[in-house]
């Protein structure tokens, strides 16, 4: 998986409303707030400032969506962080906001799409698969747990006889259905917020790395050909903002996540595995992932890379996998493959703070950031309105930093995860 500045091959790229090319950072801007990195974290962020009548400038160092934005699995999800983590660290207080977070961020991503009319293929419908019962008995607890708090979208059991009306695959024993939760085409996701921040006067520019931060009361952002005077600046490069800020550098460990797509199936196969088009997902830590696409392709994800190093066949690693789930795939082709970095916190919360004042960010959703990543970006731009609320329940979280940074760590974080793999076992 060689990244260049242009997209990934992927199919979402294959597949986009439109290609981005807005100018690189040349000269000398000024704007309110400068945002680096146009992932959902950034456009999200930037948007609810433009909307709120900031000047804003993105500053992307390849293509808008470019990083796992554009790339991920298309996955809606609602909620924000393990509710747990929160009350065990901060009380019931902060856990009653972070659960508020949780309903929110899915329900931004639904307005954009409705408000900006943007063509992303979005379609209801999640459905939880159990591999064993002690996973049918978690769904249970979740669905009353839900009822009990209100939530406002409709929940239900599959028994295992109810099965074949939701999932053409022999392996699960059950699954819960939230209608919800769903999934989209996000790089178009993406495109579509690209033009709503231009339609609120927010500048953007592509293919201009950010080499470095210079703080103070008027920060300045500097790439190899311009600079950017802002009065604040957002940080939102994630996995892949390497040492741009050497304060937040070993905070996130890039985790390679990998995908493939199929040929289109027609209508017969594709209806015969996925008759309802639920997204769907088992439960391990290192899981199957997998839903249609609008023309019917199969689009699987599936295994997790900490290694550090990128696999040689990534079709070679999935295709056995989604082949378990979907014997009925053997003679199907496989069309595309991809890879991006997903930026996992140690502790799996995602990571909010401020440093030096006026340079915010958001970035460590741990594999589940479709939607949390569109809450950080309101979330930020609050705080940067003057409004913590929400802010200062993350931004008292401590975070640790893998010792070494990102290369030394994986050792560490593989070990973790071989812990994790175990733990799926019994
Ligand atoms: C294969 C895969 C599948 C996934 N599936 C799902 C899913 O189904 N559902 C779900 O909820 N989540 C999923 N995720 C996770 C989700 O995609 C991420 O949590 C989310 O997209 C993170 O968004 P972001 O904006 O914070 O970071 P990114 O999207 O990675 O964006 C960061 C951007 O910052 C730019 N940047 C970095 N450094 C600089 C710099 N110095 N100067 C300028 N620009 C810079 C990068 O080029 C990049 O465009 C998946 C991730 C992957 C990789």
């Amino acid at each position: 998986m060689k990244d260049t500045n242009e997209h990934a091959r992927s199919y979402y790229a294959a597949t986009a409303q439109w290609r981005s090319d807005y100018p690189q950072l040349a000269g000398e801007h000024r704007c309110d707030v400068a945002v680096v990195g146009a992932g959902f974290t950034g456009l999200s962020a930037a948007l609810f400032l433009a909307e709120r009548g900031y000047d804003v400038a993105v500053v992307e160092a390849n293509r808008v969506g470019w990083g796992a934005s554009g790339r991920n699995g298309g996955q809606l999800i609602d909620g924000f962080v393990e509710l747990e983590k929160i009350e065990r660290r901060l009380g019931p207080e902060a856990t009653e906001v972070a659960y508020r977070m949780g309903l929110e961020c899915r329900d931004i991503v639904v307005q954009r799409i409705e408000q900006y009319g943007i063509d992303c293929d979005l379609k209801f419908g999640y459905l939880d698969l159990a591999l064993k019962p002690s996973e049918m008995d978690d769904f249970r607890v979740e669905i009353e747990r839900k009822q009990r708090a209100n939530y406002p979208h409709a929940m239900r059991m599959v028994e295992r006889e109810e099965m074949p009306s939701v999932i053409g695959s022999r392996l699960y024993i059950g699954g819960m259905i939230n209608s919800g939760n769903g999934h989209l085409h996000p790089l178009n996701l993406c495109l579509g917020q690209a033009r709503a921040i231009e339609q609120h006067k927010g500048r953007i520019f592509e293919q201009s790395p950010v080499m470095r931060i210079e703080h103070g009361d008027h920060p300045k952002v500097h790439t190899a050909e311009g600079v950017v005077h802002a009065k604040k600046v957002v940080l939102a490069g994630n996995a892949y903002l390497g040492r741009v800020e050497p304060r937040l550098f070993g905070k996130v460990i890039p985790a390679g996540s990998y995908m493939i797509a199929t040929e289109p199936l027609g209508d017969d196969l594709a209806i015969e595995l996925l008759p309802q088009d639920n997204a769907a997902c088992d439960q391990r830590i290192v899981l199957d992932y997998f839903r249609l696409s609008a023309d019917r392709r199969m689009l699987f994800g599936g295994f997790c890379n900490y290694s550090g190093r990128d696999p040689k066949d990534i079709t070679a690693s999935l295709q056995p996998k989604m082949l378990h789930v979907f014997p009925q795939l053997a003679d199907v082709k496989v069309e595309f493959e991809w890879g991006g970095y997903i930026g996992i916190s140690m502790n799996r919360v995602p990571q909010m703070g401020r440093i030096e004042g006026n340079t915010y960010y958001a970035q460590g959703y741990s594999g589940h950031g479709l939607a949390p990543t569109h809450m950080a970006g309101k979330v930020l731009a609050d705080a940067i309105g003057g409004d913590f609320e929400q802010f200062d329940v993350f931004a008292r979280i401590r975070h640790w930093r893998l010792p070494g940074g990102k290369w030394f760590a994986n050792p560490a974080l593989a070990i973790g995860m071989l812990y994790y793999r175990l733990k799926d076992l019994f």
